[in-house]
Formats: C-alpha cells, sequence, structure tokens
C-alpha cells in the first residue's frame, strides 16, 4: 500500500529527476608559471587544455604565457576552445601576458585577480606548480570551508606530485587542525579526466555556487 511517506518520497524523487543538472561549463586551473623538470608536467598541462575542450568547457587561468599556465591557455586555443585571462597588472611583464587569449582581464591586484576567477568559473582544477598555486588553492578551499562559496576543487596527482600535499592534509587532520568532515575539500584524483568527472559530480545545484557573496 502507498502511504503519504512513500508518496512524498516518489513525488521528492521525481522533482529531483527534473531539476536541472548543473553543468560544468567553466574551470579555472591554477598550475605553475614554471615548466617543472619532468616533461611529464607539461604533458599534462597540454592534456588537460585538450580534454577541456573536447568536454565543451571553457579555461579561466591567470593569463600569463610561461610555464604550465602558458601550456594550458595554447593547448585550449589550438583545440579552438575559449581561454578568459585575469592578471594584475604589475604582473603583464614578469608573467609575460598571453595576448592571443579570447579575453584577458587587466586587474590592479592579486586579490581582485583570484576574485575574478572565482567569479567566472564553476569550479577550480589544479595542476602541480608552487607557492602562488598553493596560495590560489587554498584561498579557494578556505572560501569553502567557511562557505563564502560552494565551487569544488581538484588536484591532478600528476607523477604524484601532490602525494606529500595529502599526506600533510591527513597529518593536519590527526593533529586536530583541519575536521574530518572537510578533510575531502580539496580533491585529489590521479588523471585530468578523473578531475573533471569529480568537479562535475560535486557541482552545487544552482544558486548555491556562490553561498555567501560579498563576505570575503
Ligand atoms: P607559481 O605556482 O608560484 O608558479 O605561481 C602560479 C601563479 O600564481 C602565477 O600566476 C603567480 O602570479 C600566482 N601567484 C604567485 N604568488 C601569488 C600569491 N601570493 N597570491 C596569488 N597568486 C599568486
Amino acid at each position: 500500500m502507498m502511504t503519504a511517506h512513500s508518496n512524498a518520497a516518489r513525488n521528492a524523487g521525481a522533482a529531483a529527476d527534473v531539476a536541472p543538472r548543473p553543468v560544468l561549463r567553466s574551470v579555472c586551473v591554477f598550475c605553475g608559471s614554471a615548466p617543472g623538470h619532468d616533461p611529464v608536467f607539461m604533458e599534462a598541462a597540454r592534456a588537460t587544455g585538450a580534454l577541456l575542450v573536447s568536454r565543451g568547457i571553457g579555461l579561466v587561468y591567470g593569463g600569463g604565457h610561461i610555464g604550465m599556465m602558458g601550456a594550458v591557455a595554447d593547448s585550449v586555443l589550438a583545440a579552438g576552445g575559449r581561454v578568459t585571462g585575469v592578471i594584475p597588472e604589475h604582473l603583464m611583464r614578469p608573467e609575460v601576458a598571453h595576448l592571443g587569449l579570447s579575453e584577458l582581464v587587466v586587474v590592479d591586484s592579486m586579490h581582485q585577480r583570484k576574485r575574478l576567477m572565482a567569479d567566472r568559473s564553476d569550479a577550480f582544477l589544479v595542476l602541480p606548480g608552487g607557492y602562488g598555486t598553493l596560495d590560489e588553492t587554498f584561498e579557494m578551499v578556505t572560501w569553502q570551508q567557511l562557505r563564502i562559496q560552494a565551487k569544488p576543487l581538484a588536484a591532478v596527482n600528476v607523477a604524484g606530485y601532490f602525494d606529500l600535499l595529502a599526506r600533510w592534509i591527513e597529518h593536519s587532520v590527526s593533529s586536530g587542525f583541519i575536521h574530518r568532515s572537510q578533510s575531502g575539500l580539496l580533491m585529489v584524483e590521479p588523471t585530468v579526466e578523473r578531475a573533471l568527472d569529480r568537479l562535475q559530480a560535486s557541482l552545487p545545484a544552482p544558486g548555491l555556487a556562490q553561498e555567501q557573496a560579498g563576505r570575503d
């Protein structure tokens, strides 16, 4: 016999079935302004660009034309995709701003750059990089933790590059500084394909991406 409860559950299920699923249209990539020593890093950067285009996803990134950053942007452009670069005026020369992008936005500060890159994207993909890459990554992780935004982040563990970072997160959980429930805010995946799949599956319901806009 159908009960009121099971009717409600069925209706809720039906509503969920018809609710539009969020779609990953634009990904912000954080990665090194250096190429790294092992050629496998630049190969991963190029593969990322090609994969984004094959999945119909636009690239948002820091606007530089050097290292991993330049390789991701060039591979998206070569495959006919769309790239938005966001670069602070003072980095135009050191990072050799990429002048062939679909759009290059020049901002006043590093903070504005991060804010705009976040606003323009649905999720964040992290490839190997140095201090800048980790700064950008952890700022987004902490915005998630503080519920400023709900856009998912995934790191691609190219050649085990993020093994130590994953271990540090576990170490911080067991030391009592990161709550176990938040240990997965940065998802670490072995391949770009898997990372993009996780990002797509983790997109928040429409309207929740910017949970508390303006709080930061
Ligand atoms: P890196 O991983 O150090 O090669 O830097 C990658 C990107 O992060 C570059 O576009 C840098 O300009 C940027 N970056 C470097 N330092 C910072 C910082 N403190 N905050 C935000 N972005 C940074």
